[in-house]
C-alpha cells in the first residue's frame, strides 16, 4: 500500500538522493525533480527501475503543476563553488523556486519543508547558534547570493503560513557529509578525502582553527523526515546538525590517519566571509522531534572514504 506521494526537489543531489531512497523504502511514491545542475542521474540510477519512483528534469524557477501530499524543497546549489558559479541564478533558484513550490503546496493543501541552512547565521556572533539568533550576514559579500537567498526563502515560507495557512516546515541544516557528495564541489570533507586518497596536498584555507560541526547524511535524513511528520503547529525553523564541533585542522588530521595517507597539509588563504565558528544548538530538535545524531564523525568518515575509494577506483570522476 502506498502511504503518500512526495515531491523532492533537488532529489538527484547529495542529500536529496538519500531522502528519495528512504521515502521509497518507507512505502511512499516519490517524484524527484531536478535540473541536474550540481548532480547527475548516477545518484538515482538505482531508483529508476522502482515503479513508485519518477524523475522529472525541470528547473524550479519555472512553475510546475503536480498533485502531491508533501514537498521537500532541496533544489539549490549548496557548495560555495557551485552557488557562486552563477550567483544570480542561485538567488532565482532560492526565491523563485520557493514561490513556485509554496504555490504548489498551497494549491494541493500539502505540507512543504524547506532545506534552509546554518548560513542564515552568517559568521555568527553567538555560539552555539540557536534558532532565536538572527545572524550576522554580509548582504553584499560573495556568500550573500546563497545566504540571503535562503533567508528570503525562510521569510517567504513564514509569510505563506501567516497569510495562506500553508503547512510549512523549515529545517536549518548544518554541514552534512556522506556518500554521493559531488567529488568536485570543493566542500571540505570531499576535498580532504579525495586529496588524502591520492596522496595529494591537503588544502587548508586559513590557519585551520575555524570550526564546523559535521552531520552524517543518514542522521540528517532521519531529522528531515521527523520534522516533516510534526503537526501543523510546528512552523518555526529548527536546527538540524551534529553538535560535535571540530577545527578544520582536526578534520584534516583525522582523514589523513583514516586513509593512511602520505599527504602533507598546505595552507591557502581563507575565503572572504568564511565563518570562523559554527555549532548548532539542537535543543529544539531534541525536544520537539526527539531527534539527535547518532553517527560519530569517525564512523561517518569511514563510510564516506569507502565511497570515494570506489569512485576513484572506477574512474567515475
Ligand atoms: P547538491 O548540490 O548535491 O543538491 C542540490 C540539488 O539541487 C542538485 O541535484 C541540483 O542539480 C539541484 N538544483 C539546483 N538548482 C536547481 C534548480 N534551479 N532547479 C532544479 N534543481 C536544481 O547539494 P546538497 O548538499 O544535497 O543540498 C541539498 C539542499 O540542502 C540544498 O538546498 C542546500 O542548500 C541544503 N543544505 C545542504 C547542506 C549540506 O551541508 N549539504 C547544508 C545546509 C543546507
Ligand atoms: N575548507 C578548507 N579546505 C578545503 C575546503 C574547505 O580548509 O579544501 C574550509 C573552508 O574554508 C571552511 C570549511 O572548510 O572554513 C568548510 O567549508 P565548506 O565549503 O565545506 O562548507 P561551508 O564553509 O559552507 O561551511
Amino acid at each position: 500500500m502506498i502511504h503518500k506521494r512526495i515531491l523532492v526537489t533537488g532529489g538527484a543531489g547529495f542529500i536529496g538522493s538519500h531522502l528519495c531512497e528512504r521515502l521509497l523504502n518507507e512505502g511512499n511514491e516519490v517524484i524527484c525533480l531536478d535540473n541536474l545542475f550540481t548532480s547527475s542521474k548516477d545518484n538515482i540510477a538505482h531508483l529508476l527501475s522502482n515503479k513508485y519512483f519518477e524523475f522529472i528534469r525541470h528547473d524550479i524557477i519555472h512553475p510546475i503543476y503536480l498533485e502531491v501530499d508533501e514537498v521537500y524543497n532541496l533544489a539549490c546549489p549548496a557548495s560555495p563553488i557551485h552557488y557562486q558559479y552563477n550567483s544570480i541564478k542561485t538567488i532565482k533558484t532560492s526565491v523563485m523556486g520557493a514561490i513556485n513550490m509554496l504555490g504548489l503546496a498551497k494549491r494541493v493543501k500539502g505540507k512543504i519543508l524547506q532545506a534552509s541552512t546554518s548560513e542564515v547565521y552568517g559568521d555568527p556572533l553567538i555560539h552555539p547558534q540557536d534558532e532565536e539568533y538572527w545572524g550576522n550576514v554580509n548582504p553584499i559579500g560573495p556568500r550573500s547570493c546563497y545566504d540571503e537567498g535562503k533567508r528570503c526563502t525562510e521569510s517567504l515560507f513564514i509569510n505563506y503560513y501567516f497569510q495562506n495557512k500553508v503547512r510549512i516546515k523549515i529545517a536549518r541544516i548544518f554541514n552534512t557529509y556522506g556518500p554521493r557528495m559531488h567529488p568536485n564541489d570543493g566542500r571540505v570533507v570531499s576535498n580532504f578525502i579525495i586529496q588524502a586518497l591520492q596522496n595529494k596536498p591537503i588544502t587548508i584555507y586559513g590557519d585551520g582553527n575555524q570550526t564546523r560541526s559535521f552531520c552524517y547524511v543518514d542522521d540528517m535524513i532521519d531529522g528531515l523526515i521527523k520534522l516533516m511528520d510534526t503537526n501543523d503547529h510546528i512552523t518555526g525553523p529548527i536546527n538540524l546538525g551534529n553538535p560535535d564541533e571540530f577545527k578544520i585542522i582536526e578534520l584534516a588530521e583525522m582523514i589523513i590517519k583514516l586513509t593512511n595517507s602520505k599527504s602533507k597539509i598546505v595552507y591557502q588563504p581563507l575565503p572572504e566571509d568564511d565563518p570562523i565558528r559554527r555549532q548548532p544548538d539542537i535543543t529544539k530538535a531534541k525536544t520537539i522531534l526527539n531527534w539527535e545524531p547518532k553517527i560519530h564523525l569517525k564512523t561517518g568518515l569511514i563510510k564516506t572514504i569507502n565511497y570515494f575509494e570506489n569512485i576513484i577506483k572506477n574512474n567515475v570522476f
